[in-house]
């Protein structure tokens, strides 16, 4: 499988900046996703690759190669798109062989990968049915075939499973990840949902307004943030309203230590941020005589509540309200705590990261 290269790729429309600057390196056989909210830019970069959209500079290349020679059918590109487009007056079979009628291959090979797609969409006696006998999921797995159908070296996907309900979708997103490594097919997906992305993804690209934010693997995006804008958008998390004394981020009467702080530039009285994880968050109990410490904020609970799985506690300290979370299972490790109750929240010197803008 070839890597996917994109470098110093600008786009306008008009006037409107849509890409500015995208520079990246999808690895062999890896899953790229792009993610970021509506209008930045997700959508017209995949076209790009495809080459139904061409950049004002930059190049895309596939194994070192400049596809801007080659029109999209040449490509090698299979693509899925958020509605499945599929060909309603075809069956099943014929959607998914319809791009292979082109390649000139036989009649007999042409239904033996047809029936070989089924089975890896795991769909194998559907082959006959008309697209309207389909359930929306079947339908995106039929259009993931047909997309697959001609052995593309690149795969596409824009929003793949976003037509679908929460169930399905959770479903869709698991095999398409089991899919695409079994393919180890070079893949390009879509998305402004941050699940999908950490479900489906070897590497995350989270953009705004047109720039890349951060590129970096699931996990490091989540633990690492670099900047306030992806803290906020992958993931829950707690932003508190500081101001730099120096040293310390100073919240109300309490200062936070930080330990890693990447900006060097700060003086004494900016306006920085503090962003932790919920679950990073700890409570102590505010009756066992323990004295608030730095990064130790007294405060009151204000609202418990467990959906099932996770149970979401918000305490206010210093007029802010700061939220944690555990799971109801460690419930040794957990205080039986109420609406009203006072409480000291904790926050890890090592968890919280410091934004300052
Ligand atoms: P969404 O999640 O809503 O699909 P996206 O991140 O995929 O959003 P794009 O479709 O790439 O966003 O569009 C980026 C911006 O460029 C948007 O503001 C869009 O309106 C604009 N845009 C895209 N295509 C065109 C076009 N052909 N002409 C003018 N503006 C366009």
């Amino acid at each position: 499988m070839p890597r996917l290269q994109i470098e110093g790729v600008n786009k306008h429309f008009g006037s409107f900046t849509a890409l500015n600057d995208i520079w990246l390196d999808i690895p062999a056989g890896k899953l790229l996703c792009l993610l970021g909210p509506s209008g930045c830019g997700k959508t017209t970069i995949l076209r790009i690759i495809a080459g139904l959209e061409s950049p004002d500079s930059g190049k895309v290349l596939l194994d070192g190669n400049d596809l801007a020679i080659l029109p999209p059918h040449r490509r090698d590109i299979g693509m899925v798109f958020q509605s499945h487009a599929l060909f309603p007056h075809l069956s099943v079979a014929e959607n998914i062989s319809y791009g292979l009628r082109i390649t000139g291959i036989s009649k007999s090979e042409r239904l033996e990968r047809v029936d070989e797609l089924l089975e890896t969409i795991r769909l194998p006696d559907a082959g006959g049915k008309r697209i309207n006998q389909l359930s929306g999921g079947e339908l995106q797995r039929v259009s993931i075939a047909r997309a697959l159908a001609r052995q593309p070296r690149i795969f596409l996907l824009d929003e793949p499973t976003s037509a679908l309900d929460a169930n399905l979708r959770e479903t869709m997103q698991i095999e398409l990840r089991r899919l695409q490594q079994s393919l180890n097919i070079t893949t390009v997906v879509v998305t402004h949902d941050q699940s999908e992305a950490m479900t489906l993804a070897d590497l995350i690209v989270v953009m705004q307004a047109g720039t890349i934010e951060q590129i970096g693997p699931p996990m490091e995006i989540y633990e690492k943030p670099r900047t306030e804008f992806v803290a906020n958008f992958i993931g829950a998390t707690n932003m508190l309203n500081c101001l730099w004394d120096g040293n310390c981020a100073v919240l109300g009467n309490n200062k936070l230590n930080i330990k890693s702080i990447a900006d060097s530039s700060l003086t004494r009285g900016d306006p920085v941020k503090v962003s932790i994880r919920p679950e990073r968050v700890e409570l102590l109990a505010a009756n066992r005589g323990r004295k608030p410490d730095s990064n130790q904020l007294t405060g009151t609970v204000e609202f418990v509540r467990n959906i099932g799985n996770l149970v979401e506690i918000h305490t206010r300290c210093e007029n802010t309200s700061i939220a944690h979370t555990y799971s109801p299972q460690n419930l040794s490790t957990e205080l039986n705590l109420r609406e009203g109750d006072a409480v000291i929240v904790h926050l890890p010197a090592e968890h919280c990261l410091l934004y300052s803008k």
